[in-house]
């Protein structure tokens, strides 16, 4: 007997599941049911494609049982791939993918709190201690001679013995706590699989005895039953008309272990040159493991109705990582590898279509359900930014589906509706990119363009910087940033040659006091109210670019410097035109400059770079305003 300890992120997941799922205990069934047509799913494909496997003696299935007299247990059995000592350890004790360890990491010990972080994540296996407080899985591993005993009370620690089974497969006992006792019922455990297991492709018995009456309702004697619980059919192969919208949810959960339902589901089955199935569910909160490179895909892949693979990126690009479901080809050998899964024309057509009918359903979703199309938005508008970049052949339809956050609407737009407000003579889509979304109101580079009644877009999301200047146009749009040196046909009308001419001296001081911190100093067509803004040149890199860029660890990173644009019209800027060359002119314009070109930085949300020098300057403005 080896005694070993459960990995520490176990440990908290195990004590997290308990203390925050009591109100859906019932999921242990369907979590462990799945987990058990997983293993004959992959023993399945073993003796469909490797010759090893092909002699087996192989009858899928699943068997559950209970003490009808005590209720004090639940079995569950199948015939599936099996695991020995090694695989027992590893599957039941610890957490591989670090993925799951930064979600169980993000896990705060409030219940509350938690339970809403774990309805997006699949428990698994560990469910089964929310009703037991004992679990015995006995297994052994198609191939292999010895079988092996786990056993654990969940508090820490698991055995293992060697022990004896006539056949491989796996074998979970689940000795039952008083809150599980109601499961040890034939009826419970009937609606629990009908609810999430009826369309598992095995069959599932349920054995029992029937005691028998005679006419004056006395038993007369009992009799054993073995009795199939599940319709044993994919869905997914039925007709739409044929499916409730509950059949959906409920199969939706078996294959996502998420409790909650989905947003919403795309069924779809193509005929023709290539036959296929495809189930595309949406859930309704992003996948907890969305944003980490060793996230889980969720598309399931099936060769006419026989389970390929769940654990292949390729299925689906990166970006739609976040959908859930099936795609079942009749077409594909079933014998395909992973290699020719990558290079197979056959599964290259059907995710191109795939793709395709999926941008599609958003798109009508996005027109006829506003609000539905809103919940998708707060949650996946980010991946369909990634797209944006990574899916060129799609663009056109991307670009109609992200949403942006404007100055002229509350909520998204889209860049559609942005075109619809366009003014009459508008020449292009204008936006500004940053940090904080109060910042980006409050820019002074927003002045000309809200004077103008021009909308601008807010883009706040680290990865507008990224994708956005790719894209160049919209619909023969022309795109512009306004923190960009090139403000765009639509101010360039408010340039004043006379102006320019007037003005040239105090800019050229400016230059000069404030060298090499800046690249030039231009005057201003952009500003209303403020005496002074920052651009950077239309070949620099944003500030906002330069952080992420310096956050992703670029170094050696040229110094861009901005651009100091002065408002024409603006009080100070004339004060200044009309000092003279004293020695104390000459400092008052050194400070003057340096203020308005902190302040424009300070405006946009960067640092000042010496905040000594800041305050003293300023202090001796007011002095000498004083
Ligand atoms: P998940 O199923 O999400 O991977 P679980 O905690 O439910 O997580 O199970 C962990 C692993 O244990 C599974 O991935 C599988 O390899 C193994 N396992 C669980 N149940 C069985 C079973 N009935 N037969 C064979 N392997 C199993």
């Amino acid at each position: 007997m080896a005694t070993h300890q459960f990995q520490t992120e176990v440990s908290q997941l195990l004590n997290l599941i308990v203390h925050s799922l009591y109100s859906h205990k019932e999921i242990f069934l369907r979590e462990l049911v799945s987990n058990s047509s997983d293993a004959i799913d992959k023993l399945k494909y073993l003796t469909m494609t490797d010759d090893a496997y092909k002699s087996l003696q192989f009858d899928p299935r699943i068997d559950i049982s209970f003490d009808e007299t005590n209720h004090k247990s639940i079995t569950i059995a199948d015939t599936g791939i099996g695991m020995n000592e090694a695989e027992l350890v590893e599957n039941l004790g610890t957490i591989a993918k670090s993925g799951t360890k930064g979600f169980v990491a993000q896990l705060t010990g409030d219940a509350k709190k938690d339970s809403n972080l774990i309805g997006q994540f699949g428990v698994g296996f560990y469910s089964a201690f929310m009703v037991a407080d004992k679990v015995e899985v006995t297994s052994r591993k198609a191939g292999e001679e010895s079988a092996y005993r786990w056993v654990s009370d969940g508090k820490g620690e698991f055995e293992i013995t060697p022990t004896e089974m006539d056949s491989f497969g796996t074998t979970i006992t689940l000795h039952l706590n008083d809150e599980g006792k109601e499961y040890a019922n034939r009826w419970q455990i009937q609606d629990v699989v009908k609810k999430y297991s009826d369309h598992i492709a095995f069959p599932i018995y349920l054995r029992y005895t029937k005691s028998e009456y005679d006419d004056k309702g006395k038993e007369k004697g009992k009799e054993e039953k073995l009795e199939q619980i599940n319709a044993a059919s994919a869905l997914w192969k039925q007709g739409k008309t044929a499916l409730s919208d509950d059949d959906y949810k409920n199969f939706y959960k078996t294959i996502s272990h998420d409790s909650e339902d989905p947003l919403f589901w795309l069924h779809t089955k193509a005929e023709g040159t290539l036959e296929y199935t495809t189930l595309f569910y949406v859930p309704s909160q992003a996948p907890f493991d969305m944003y980490q490179v060793d996230y889980r895909p969720g598309v399931k892949l099936y060769v006419q109705r026989v389970f390929i693979t769940d654990d292949e990126k390729e299925l689906m690009p990166t970006y739609l990582r976040f959908l859930r479901g099936i795609i079942d080809s009749e077409d594909l050998p079933l014998n395909v590898s992973r290699e020719i899964l990558q290079e197979n024309r056959v599964m290259a057509s059907i995710r191109s279509a795939s793709v395709k009918k999926v941008l599609g359903e958003l798109q009508r979703i996005a027109l006829e359900d506003k609000e539905l199309y809103t919940k998708f938005i707060a949650q996946y508008n980010r991946p369909l930014k990634e797209g944006l970049y990574q899916d060129y052949a799609n663009r056109d339809a991307l670009m109609d589906l992200v949403r942006f956050k404007s100055t002229s609407v509350d909520g998204y737009t889209s860049l559609d509706e942005y075109k619809q407000r366009m003014l009459g003579d508008q020449k292009a889509i204008y936006y500004i990119t940053g940090d904080d979304e109060q910042t980006l109101r409050n820019s002074p580079l927003l002045e000309a363009y809200r004077k103008k009644e021009i909308e601008v877009l807010i883009m706040d999301d680290d990865f507008d910087e990224v994708v956005i200047p790719t894209l160049g146009k919209y619909k023969e749009t022309d795109l512009k940033a306004v923190n960009r040196a090139d403000a765009g046909d639509d101010l360039k009308e408010k340039a004043d040659k006379g102006k320019e001419k007037e003005l040239k001296p105090v800019v050229e001081r400016i230059k000069k006091a404030l060298g090499d911190r800046v690249k030039d100093v231009r005057l201003s067509i952009r500003l209303a109210d403020s005496p002074s803004c920052i651009v950077v040149d239309d070949a620099d890199p944003t500030m906002k670019m330069q952080s992420l860029l310096k956050a992703m660890g670029q170094k050696d990173l040229p110094d861009v410097k901005p651009i100091l644009e002065i408002n024409p019209d603006h009080a100070i800027v004339a004060k200044l035109a009309s000092l003279g060359d004293s020695q104390s002119d000459q400092e008052f314009v050194d400070d003057v400059s340096f203020l308005l070109l902190d302040q424009a930085l300070l405006v946009e949300g960067a640092p000042v770079k010496q905040p000594a020098d800041f305050v003293k300057r300023l202090n001796r403005v007011v002095g000498r305003a004083l």
